[in-house]
């Protein structure tokens, strides 16, 4: 897993001071519930929109259709290459496959439904997002997820796959479905985990 091809991993904490304040590696988020998550430390660089568009993280996902970013993106998320994205992505990629072999049809993911740093406009500080182990999934083959029986049906293959997988409830208004496989983070085998 630590071997995404063409990716290379680093160790957030060692990167610069202005690429720490947008990816904010390992930094303590408290949830409302008073316990305490941290945020993903490990990231692999992207080198180019290109090389995001070439690379597969899954068999039918590439890493481009789950690191969309736009104009609500901190600054230098946005314009910069090296572009950085935590390691568990590849899980979060094995779980979207999963849920495309048991749904029998392709799934597509939001624009900036994928992995947000945490420094993005649409995150709330409980957003799964950061931790690049949610999707936005709004449409599963030629099915529109923008109703609840649509939204319902898909959540009920999403829950079906196994228990640490949550899909948020349909609430009205919802155009997509939200799934994540909770605070998930992985550190590559060959990356030191003692602080610098
Ligand atoms: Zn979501």
């Amino acid at each position: 897993m630590s071997d995404a091809p063409g990716l290379r991993a680093i160790d957030g904490l060692q990167l610069d001071d202005e690429h720490r304040a947008v990816l904010k590696p390992g930094a303590e988020v408290p949830f409302a519930d008073g316990v305490v998550h941290s945020l993903p430390r490990f990231f692999y660089e992207v080198p180019s929109w290109q090389a995001a568009h070439e690379i597969e993280v899954a068999a039918h996902f590439k890493l481009s259709e789950l690191l969309m970013v736009d104009c609500r993106e901190a600054p230098l998320q946005l314009r910069q290459f090296p572009h950085h994205v935590p390691c568990a992505i590849v899980l979060l990629a094995r779980y979207l496959e999963l849920f495309r072999i048991k749904a029998g049809a392709p799934v597509f993911v939001a624009a900036n439904g994928g992995y947000r740093s945490p420094s993005h406009r649409l995150n709330h500080r409980e957003s799964m997002h950061q931790w690049a182990t949610a999707a936005n999934i709004y449409r599963v083959g030629d099915t529109y997820l923008d109703d609840e029986a649509a939204i319902q049906k898909y959540a009920r293959i999403a829950n079906s796959i196994g228990d640490e997988v949550f899909v948020r409830p349909y609430a009205q208004g919802d155009d997509h479905l939200h799934m994540d496989i909770g605070v998930v983070t992985l550190t590559p085998r060959e990356l030191n985990e003692v602080k610098p």
